[in-house]
């Protein structure tokens, strides 16, 4: 779709490298037509040496965006007010102007949020979670479970001193968080819900981030991953007959809350979930 552009067009920008493949694009103008707000989102390949000055120019220039990888830690550093989101995970990836300061968001944590809470049916409060991966979006996925007092987190990563990292991180907010070396130490236990936050998936020949019949039980699975839509890793699950959902869903709801951001009305859910491809 070809958004109508006028004088007072706000451009909302997507600043990362590569942004080629990105899905933002499509989703948010097909939100920002079903909403009515004049805007126009373009994703723009940007380094890290110019990623202040898009930021900040953009951002003056009453423009807004989102930030994706590699630049979501720097975003984080270039904001002048950050959310309670950003400030926990170190990260960036929704910025606008507000009251004449550039705010920073970090709406993978609503995002990581909502899709659980739609897979699960219920809230995380209470449930146990195993944590594949102990990167940037497993930072916002542990974010989100200890704000909303997850039961146990248990993460297992291929570098051990990352995942150590990641725990000592939100040491002082939760001691419910914990590494294990493995999935082999975990065959015994069982958990409400086990997350990929690896990028095991992205490409065909990856491995699957872990192997469905040593995996410890669990109640359903996420996957972060989207492209492919719908992973060989959750369909494996799916078909054990256990509930499993691909990362469309935490797509779409970190860009309908960046969308809150910018445009301070509710986002269109059913137009942007349109605009994605179909599982
Ligand atoms: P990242 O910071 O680069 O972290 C990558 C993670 O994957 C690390 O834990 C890394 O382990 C692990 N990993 C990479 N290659 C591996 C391998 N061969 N074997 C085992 N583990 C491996 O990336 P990120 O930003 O966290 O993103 C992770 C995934 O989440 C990506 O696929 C991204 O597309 C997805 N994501 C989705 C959404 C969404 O809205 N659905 C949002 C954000 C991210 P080491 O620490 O050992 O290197």
């Amino acid at each position: 779709m070809t958004p109508t552009t006028s004088p007072a067009t706000r451009l909302v920008a997507l600043l990362g490298d590569p942004v080629s493949h990105s899905l933002s694009p499509s989703f948010q103008n097909a939100a920002f037509a079903a909403a009515g707000v004049d805007g126009v989102y373009v994703a723009l390949r940007c380094s890290a040496t110019d990623l202040p000055g898009a930021l900040i120019g953009i951002g003056r220039a009453g423009g807004a965006g989102n930030i994706t990888v590699p630049h979501k830690q720097l975003a984080a550093r270039v904001v002048e007010r950050k959310t309670s989101a950003v400030h926990r995970t170190d990260a960036c990836n929704t910025y606008w102007l507000e009251d004449g300061e550039l705010w920073g968001d970090n709406t993978d944590v609503v995002g990581f949020r909502r899709a659980a809470e739609r897979l699960l049916g219920h809230a995380l409060t209470s449930s146990r979670v195993l944590l594949l991966g102990a990167g940037g979006a497993a930072r916002a996925v542990v974010c989100a479970l200890v704000e909303d007092s997850a039961a146990e987190v248990v993460v297992v990563n291929r570098s051990a001193d990352r995942a150590a990292d990641l725990v000592r991180r939100f040491a002082d907010a939760t001691s419910r968080l914990r590494t294990a070396p493995d999935l082999a130490t975990l065959s015994t236990e069982s958990f409400d819900l086990i997350v990929n936050a690896t990028s095991l998936g992205l490409r065909p020949d990856d491995p699957l981030p872990s192997d469905p019949d040593s995996t410890p039980r669990t109640a359903a699975v996420l996957d972060l991953v989207y492209s492919p839509v719908g992973t060989p890793w959750i369909r494996s699950f799916e078909a054990r007959g256990i509930p499993a959902a691909d990362g469309l869903d935490m797509l779409l709801f970190q860009g309908a809350a960046s969308f809150e951001r910018w445009w301070g009305c509710p986002a269109p859910l059913a137009a942007m979930r349109a605009a994605l491809p179909p599982r």
